[in-house]
C-alpha cells in the first residue's frame, strides 16, 4: 500500500489535505474521464517528514521507483530514455493555491543523450532543443538556485544576435548553442555539472519543491493568507505533453465564467507553439480562444466541453490549464477559480438559478470579507477625469495614489503614510510585498490571468493590468504614453472595474450596495445608469438574495455598538436588530466636561448634588432619543467605564500652567481652580488605569455618579412610555469580577427604577446585566448570573486581561515580530482566540445558561463583526453580536454561513 505516493487513477479533490489542491484536482480529472497525462502525486505528509528530518524519507525513495515504473510501463517508455524518452514534470501544489509561490520543472528526463531521442520520437529538432535550453533554465534556477536572470540575458543576447524578436523564430542550431551557453552558466554559477542522471534530475528536483514550501516569499503569503506553516506542499510528477511541438500546438489557460464579472461564456488566452508558463509570464502576446476556434476547431470544442464538464462536476467556476499537442488536448490543471467580490455574489446566484446549487449553498459561495469589499466606494463617473490609457480591469476597486516602480519603494513609502500605486511592466513573485503595501497595481503587460491579476484578486487590492500603451520605464522611473510622462510621486488613480487609468486624483462615490443597503432595492436599482447598470443590477440583486437568504437561516441577531442617535439610525438602516452597546462616556465629554470637573472637586455634598442634577436632564436627553431611533428594539446601555481622570486636563500640561502662574505670582478663581484640578489629577494617577480606578469600581466609589445614569435611563424609558413608544432599554454593568459588585450595583438600580416608575405611575421593566470583560468573571459565571439578566462578553478587555496584553501597547510594539514568529497567527483583538478567550467564553455561557436557563447572552466587542468570530459565537450558542454599524451587514451574512455550515471551522 503506497503511503507517500498516490497515482493520479488514485486519488480524489476530497484528499486535498493529502494531495494538494493540484494533485486532488488531477487525480479528479483523471477519475472523471477527462484527458490527463498521466502521473503521480508525492502526499503533504512525506513534505512534512522531509521538513522534519531534514532528508527524503528512505521509503519515499523506494515508492517514488514504483511509481516511476509503473508510469514508464503504462506509457512504454523510459524516463530519459535514450530512444523515446518519457519527460515528466515536477510541480508543486499544496492545500490552498499559493500563485506563483513555488517552483514548477518542466522537461525533467533530458539530457545530452535524450534529447536526440526526443529529436527522433517528434521529428523535430528545433523542439528538442528548445525543451532542453527550458529545463536547464528552470532547474538552473529553481532547483539550483542560480539567478534567473543570467538565462534570460543569453536567450535575449542570443535573439539579437540572430535579429530575431521571439524565442519561437530561434533555429534548432542556435538552441543547441545556447544549451552549451547554459551548461556553461550552471558550471560556474553552482560549481557542478548540469546533472545527466533522470533519476537525480528528478529527486533534486523534488527536494526543491518541498524547499520551495520555507521560502521568505511562501512564508509571506502565508502569513498574509493565514495559512498554517505546518501543512507542507505536495509534488505532483506529471508526464509531459508538448505545447510547443510547431502551430498546431499551444498552451493555454481559462475559466469556465468571467472571473471578474461572473459572466458565462469562453474565458482565456491562448498561445500557440509554447509551453508551460510563458502564457502566464506574458513573453508573447496571446490569443483569444475566439482565435483557438478558429486554428483548431476540433481541440476547441473538446476544450468547450470539458469546461463544461468540469464545471456541471464542480457546480462552480472552474480555472483550468490545458495544452494541445499537435492537435490533441491535455488537461493540465483545474481547480474552482478565485474570482472577485462582484464575481462571488452573481456566480452564486446564477448558479442557483441554473439549479446547480441551493441558496444555503450559494451563501456558502460568498464571504463576509467579499460584501465588504463591495462596500467601498467606487470612482465618480460624473467628476472630470484625465484618462491617461485604458489597460484591462483585473481586480475592482478604485485606487489612488502616486506611483511607484519597484517593490521596495512601493513598501517604504507606504510605512510612511503614502498611497502608492505599484506600476510595473509585469509583476513576479519578488514583487508581492510591494503588491501588498500597495493600495493599487498596474502592469504595461499581461493578461486577466497573469501573475499581477491573479495575485491582487486573491488580495482584493484593486488591478488593472495589459495596459500596452504605457511604457514603463522602471529604471528611468516614469510612465511614457506618448509625449505624456508621469514620473515617481505623481498621483494616478486606477480603477479596476473599468480597467481606466487616471492622471491625478478622481473623486470617488458610495458604492451602490452601500446604497442599497441603506434605501433599499427598489432605490438603488433605480439610481443606476450608466454602460454597466445592468451588470450592476445583477450584483444588487445579488447581494439582496443572499442576505436576505442569511436573515432567514441564522441563528445569531446582529446588534450594534452605537453611542449616538445618529449611528443608531444608521444602524438600523443596515439591518441592526439592536444596540448591543452604548458608551456612555463621550456624552461627558464637550461643554460636559466642565459639569464632570465639578463632580470630581466637589468636596461637600451639595456641591456633588449640585453637579449632578445638572448633568441629569442632559443624559435623559440623550437616552430619549436613542430610545426613540430604536423603538421596539433592545438597547443596551453601559455604564460610565473609563478613568475619571481622562475627563480631566492631562496631568503635564496642568502641572506646567499651575507652574507658570505661580512663578508670576498670579491669583484669582481660575488659577485657585486649576490648582484643585491639578491636586485631583495627581490623587487620580494610575501607573496603569487599564486595572485601576475604572468601570463598576467608579461607580462604587463615586457616590452618585451610576445613580444619575441609571435615573437618566429609567427616566428616559417612562418618558417614552408616556410618549406611546415601546422602549426595550437595558443597564449594563462594567468591568465587575465579583458578584458582590454586580449586587451593590443591582440593588441601587432596582431601587431608583421603582421609584422613577412611582413617580411617573408607568410600569418598568428595565433588565440589568454584566459586561464579561474579565477572566474572574467568567470563572465565576454562575455566580454572576445570579444578579445579571444578561451577559454581554467584552471580549476587547477579555482579551487584554487574559492575554496580559495591553492593546495600544503591545499592537504596534511586537505583533509584527510575534506573528512573523508563529506566536500568533493572527492578532487576537482582531479575531477572537478560541483556545484561551474562546475558552472562558465557553465556560461562562455553560455555567451562566445552567444558573439562569434564560439568560440572555451576547458580544459587544470588536470581534462581534469579524467574520471568522462570528462563526464561533455562533458555535458557543450565544444569542447574538454586536458590532459597529458599518459591519452590521457582514455580520448578517457570516452569521447565516455559520447556521447553515456543517461543523466548525476551527483552523488553529
Ligand atoms: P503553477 O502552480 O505555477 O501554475 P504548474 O505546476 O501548474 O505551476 O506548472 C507551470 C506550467 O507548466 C503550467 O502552465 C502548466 O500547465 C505547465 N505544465 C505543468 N506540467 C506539465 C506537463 N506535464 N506537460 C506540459 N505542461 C505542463
Ligand atoms: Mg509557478
Ligand atoms: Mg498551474
Amino acid at each position: 500500500m503506497a503511503t507517500y505516493v498516490y497515482d493520479f487513477s488514485e486519488g480524489n479533490k476530497d484528499l486535498k489535505d493529502l494531495l494538494g489542491g493540484k494533485g486532488a484536482n488531477l487525480a479528479e480529472m483523471t477519475r472523471i474521464g477527462l484527458p490527463v497525462p498521466p502521473g503521480f502525486t508525492i502526499t503533504t505528509e512525506a513534505c512534512r517528514a522531509y521538513m522534519a528530518s531534514g532528508h527524503l524519507p528512505p521509503e519515499l525513495r523506494v515508492e517514488v521507483t514504483m511509481a516511476l515504473r509503473r508510469l514508464e510501463d503504462s506509457l512504454g517508455r523510459g524516463l530519459g530514455d535514450f530512444h523515446d524518452p518519457l519527460l515528466v514534470s515536477v510541480r508543486s501544489g499544496a492545500k490552498f493555491s499559493m500563485p506563483g509561490m513555488m517552483d514548477t520543472v518542466l522537461n525533467i528526463g533530458l539530457n545530452d543523450a535524450s534529447v536526440q531521442g526526443l529529436t527522433k520520437f517528434s521529428g523535430d529538432e528545433r523542439f528538442a532543443w528548445d525543451s532542453y535550453r527550458r529545463l536547464i533554465q528552470m532547474f538552473g534556477k529553481t532547483v539550483l538556485d542560480i539567478d534567473g536572470d543570467l538565462f534570460s540575458h543569453a536567450l535575449d543576447d542570443m535573439k539579437k544576435a540572430r535579429g530575431v524578436a521571439a524565442d519561437t523564430e530561434l533555429s534548432a542550431g542556435d538552441l543547441h548553442e545556447l544549451v552549451d551557453q547554459f551548461k556553461e552558466i550552471v558550471r560556474e554559477q553552482s560549481g557542478r555539472e548540469f546533472p545527466q542522471h533522470p533519476r537525480e534530475q528528478l529527486d533534486l528536483a523534488i527536494t526543491a519543491v518541498f524547499n520551495s514550501w520555507n521560502t521568505d516569499r511562501a512564508r509571506l503569503y502565508r502569513r498574509r493568507e493565514r495559512i498554517p506553516h505546518d501543512l507542507g506542499t505536495a509534488v505532483n510528477v506529471v508526464s509531459m505533453v508538448f505545447g510547443n511541438l510547431g502551430a498546431d500546438s499551444g498552451t493555454g489557460v481559462c475559466f469556465t465564467r468571467d472571473p471578474a464579472t461572473g459572466k458565462s461564456g469562453v474565458y482565456g488566452d491562448y498561445l500557440p507553439n509554447a509551453q508551460g508558463e510563458d502564457v502566464v509570464a506574458g513573453i508573447r502576446n496571446t490569443l483569444s480562444l475566439a482565435d483557438l476556434e478558429r486554428l483548431d476547431p476540433t481541440s476547441y470544442a473538446e476544450l468547450r466541453a470539458a469546461m463544461r464538464t468540469l464545471e456541471t462536476h464542480y457546480r462552480d467556476l472552474c480555472d483550468i490549464e490545458f495544452t494541445i499537442e499537435r492537435g490533441k488536448l491535455w488537461m493540465l490543471q483545474t481547480r474552482v477559480g478565485k474570482r472577485t467580490a462582484g464575481a462571488a455574489f452573481r456566480i452564486a446566484t446564477q448558479l442557483v438559478d441554473e439549479h446547480l446549487i441551493t441558496m444555503d449553498e450559494a451563501l456558502q459561495r460568498v464571504s463576509g470579507a467579499q460584501l465588504s469589499n463591495l462596500m467601498f466606494p467606487q470612482f465618480d463617473s460624473e467628476a472630470e477625469r484625465d484618462l491617461l490609457a485604458t489597460g484591462m480591469a483585473a481586480s475592482p476597486g478604485a485606487a489612488v495614489g502616486q506611483a511607484v516602480f519597484d517593490s521596495a519603494t512601493a513598501q517604504e513609502w507606504a510605512a510612511q503614510g503614502k498611497d502608492v500605486i505599484l506600476v510595473r511592466r509585469e509583476t513576479n513573485p519578488d514583487d508581492l510585498g510591494g503588491m501588498i503595501a500597495a493600495v493599487g497595481v498596474l502592469t504595461s503587460r499581461g493578461g486577466k490571468t497573469s501573475h499581477a491579476a491573479v495575485v491582487a484578486r486573491g488580495m482584493g487590492t484593486t488591478c488593472v493590468v495589459g495596459a500596452e500603451k504605457l511604457d514603463v520605464d522602471v529604471v528611468a522611473r516614469r510612465i511614457r504614453v506618448g509625449k505624456r510622462v508621469v514620473a515617481e510621486g505623481d498621483t494616478i488613480a486606477i480603477d479596476g472595474s473599468t480597467g481606466e487609468i487616471f492622471v491625478g486624483a478622481v473623486p470617488v462615490v458610495p458604492s451602490p450596495v452601500v446604497q442599497y443597503l441603506e434605501e433599499g432595492l427598489d432605490v438603488a436599482l433605480g439610481a443606476l445608469h450608466g454602460d454597466d447598470a445592468d451588470q450592476t443590477a445583477e450584483l444588487v440583486r445579488a447581494v439582496d438574495r443572499i442576505l436576505t437568504h442569511a436573515d432567514v437561516v441564522r441563528r445569531l441577531r446582529v446588534h450594534a455598538n452605537a453611542d449616538t442617535a445618529d449611528d443608531a439610525h444608521r444602524a438600523r438602516l443596515w439591518g441592526a436588530q439592536g444596540i448591543g452597546l452604548c458608551r456612555t462616556e463621550h456624552m461627558f465629554l464637550g461643554e460636559r466636561r466642565v459639569l464632570i470637573e465639578r463632580l470630581i472637586l466637589a468636596t461637600t455634598d451639595d456641591e456633588r448634588t449640585a453637579a449632578l442634577d445638572a448633568l441629569l436632564p442632559l443624559q435623559r436627553a440623550d437616552f430619549v432619543d436613542l430610545l426613540e431611533q430604536m423603538d421596539g428594539l433592545p438597547t443596551t446601555i453601559r455604564l460610565i467605564d473609563p478613568p475619571l481622570h481622562e475627563f480631566l486636563p492631562d496631568l503635564t500640561a496642568l502641572s506646567v500652567k499651575v507652574a507658570l502662574a505661580d512663578e508670576r505670582g498670579e491669583t484669582g478663581e481660575d488659577v485657585e481652580r486649576d490648582r484643585l484640578l491639578l491636586a485631583a489629577v495627581q490623587r487620580m494617577h494610575e501607573a496603569n488605569p487599564m486595572l485601576g480606578l475604572r468601570g463598576v469600581r467608579l461607580g462604587i466609589v463615586i457616590p452618585g455618579l451610576f445613580a444619575l445614569q441609571i435615573r437618566a435611563v429609567a427616566e428616559a424609558a417612562a418618558q417614552r412610555l408616556a410618549d406611546g413608544g415601546r422602549p426595550h432599554a437595558e443597564i449594563m454593568v462594567p468591568l465587575a469580577a465579583s458578584v458582590m459588585e454586580l449586587h451593590l450595583v443591582r440593588d441601587e438600580a432596582e431601587q431608583i427604577i421603582a421609584d422613577v416608575a412611582r413617580e411617573q405611575g408607568v410600569e418598568l421593566h428595565i433588565p440589568i446585566g454584566a459586561m464579561i470583560e474579565l477572566p474572574r468573571a467568567a470563572l465565576t459565571a454562575d455566580r454572576m448570573a445570579g444578579a445579571a439578566e444578561f451577559f454581554s462578553f467584552g471580549t476587547n478587555d477579555l482579551t487584554q486581561t487574559t492575554w496580559g496584553f495591553s492593546r495600544d501597547d503591545v499592537e504596534g510594539a511586537f505583533f509584527a515580530e510575534y506573528t512573523e514568529k508563529g506566536v500568533i497567527s493572527v492578532s487576537p483583538f482582531e479575531t477572537i482566540d478560541r483556545r484561551g478567550v474562546g475558552r472562558l467564553v465557553r465556560i461562562a455561557v455553560e455555567e451562566g445558561r445552567a444558573a439562569r436557563p434564560e439568560l440572555t447572552l451576547g458580544v459587544c466587542g470588536e470581534h462581534g463583526g469579524d467574520p471568522e468570530s462570528v462563526h464561533f459565537f455562533h458555535e458557543v450558542g450565544l444569542d447574538y453580536v454586536s458590532c459597529s454599524p458599518f459591519r452590521v451587514p457582514v455580520a448578517r451574512l457570516e452569521a447565516g454561513r455559520a447556521a447553515v455550515s456543517t461543523g466548525g471551522s476551527d483552523t488553529r
